[in-house]
């Protein structure tokens, strides 16, 4: 195994850490590495690293590890994290910081799965002013190459009425392009 050195890497990646803290506006020094987030989220099965290791990491200023990790977009933001910690941490929010972190330093290699489908869904709601399922279903499986994934989901739902086969469109459509491209405009895009 390499050595990792630990008082490099803190004093390298002081200013990501600080960004971190002020993004999230969660004081991730205050862990107490009590490990009750991790006890609880239901999606450690397929991390890399425990919550709480992804919050011992990023006190410790290990900026690569924890960007590249599987963690951050295995974290399906259900909160259960947040109302364990003992420390009043939002845990999930830091861990929505990190991916939108990872986005901008251009890790996001491990989140591709993750960036279509919200593409998409943003996509279907930008378009229509609300979901439609079957065309997320649809566009998703396309993108990502996997075809006929879920496929056999969809005919059911719709003979049970939790799907349309063609998407419904809400009045305020206009309103909600406005809503997207102030976002945009936000994040400078
Ligand atoms: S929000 Fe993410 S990290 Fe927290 S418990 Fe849920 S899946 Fe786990
Ligand atoms: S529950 Fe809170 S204090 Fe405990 S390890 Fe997780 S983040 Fe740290």
């Amino acid at each position: 195994m390499s050595e990792f050195n630990l008082s490099q890497a803190l004093e390298t990646n002081r200013s990501f850490v600080d960004k971190v803290i002020a993004e999230s506006g969660q004081d991730i020094r205050q862990c107490y590495q009590c490990a009750k987030c991790s006890g609880g989220c239901p999606g450690t099965f397929a991390m890399d690293y425990l919550p709480n290791q992804i919050m011992r990491m990023l006190m410790l200023g290990m900026k690569e590890e924890v960007l590249k990790s599987q963690t951050i977009w295995v974290c399906m933001a259900c909160n259960t994290c947040t109302t364990r910690c003992i420390r009043d941490i939002d845990v999930a929010r830091v861990m929505d910081t990190l991916r939108q972190e990872a986005v901008k330093h251009g890790y996001t290699e491990k989140g591709r799965l993750v960036l279509i489908f919200n593409d998409v869904f943003l996509g279907t709601v930008r378009s229509y002013g609300r979901l439609f399922e079957a065309g997320l279903l649809m566009m998703n499986n396309m993108r990502t190459g996997n075809l006929m994934k879920d496929m056999q989901f969809g005919l059911p739902m719709m003979l049970k009425g939790k799907a349309k086969p063609f998407p419904h469109r809400i009045k305020g459509r206009k309103e909600i392009r406005k809503i997207f491209e102030e976002t945009r405009r936000r994040e400078g895009k």
